[in-house]
């Protein structure tokens, strides 16, 4: 085994487990309840969880932000066309560093754990996040390439409490 796996050890290992029980053959590609969930990496949301979904209803698409990003258009405009997504969710969330932090701030956090110099990366930070989802909803709405009648919309998650709000 190559040396640099030696980081995924515990991983492998418990995949090896997960195969003895794995009952998830012949699932389907298609989002069996016409979902799409654009939300954030944080590790605070449970997107199967949060809406009552299992795996195969839906397709959820994470960045930090949960940021309606050319790549998010991209991934979305096959998720309706070929992958039965007919609703789509947009899901940022309550403490998000996102939208918490400013850019210079995000700058020198990375400088000082680490000196690398980030200031030429693009990290979409938030100052107001109701108006970026508004803004953001927008954007999927007004795309061209979607397919007729797919429903979006925005909402904020609560980590603290679990729920779920609808803004747009
Ligand atoms: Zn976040």
């Amino acid at each position: 085994m190559p040396e640099h796996l030696e980081a995924f050890d515990d991983v492998l290992a418990a995949n090896d487990e997960y195969v003895k029980t794995f009952d998830l053959d012949g699932l389907a590609p298609r989002a069996a309840r016409g979902l799409a969930i654009v939300t954030c990496m944080d590790s605070r949301i449970e997107p199967l969880d949060m809406l009552g979904l299992k795996p195969g209803d839906a397709k959820i698409i994470r960045n930090a932000g949960a940021r309606v990003t050319e790549d998010v258009l991209r991934t979305l405009a096959l998720a309706t066309h070929l992958l039965g997504v007919d609703r789509i969710m947009v899901v940022p969330h309550t403490n998000c560093k996102m939208a918490s932090a400013t850019r210079d701030q995000v700058i020198d956090i990375v400088e000082q754990a680490s000196g690398i110099d980030v200031r030429s990366l693009d990290f979409r930070l938030v100052s107001d996040q109701r108006e970026t989802l508004l803004i953001d909803v927008q954007k999927i709405r007004s795309w061209p390439f979607f397919p007729p009648g797919i429903a979006v919309s925005g909402f904020v998650y609560d980590v603290g409490t679990g729920r779920l709000t609808a803004v747009t």
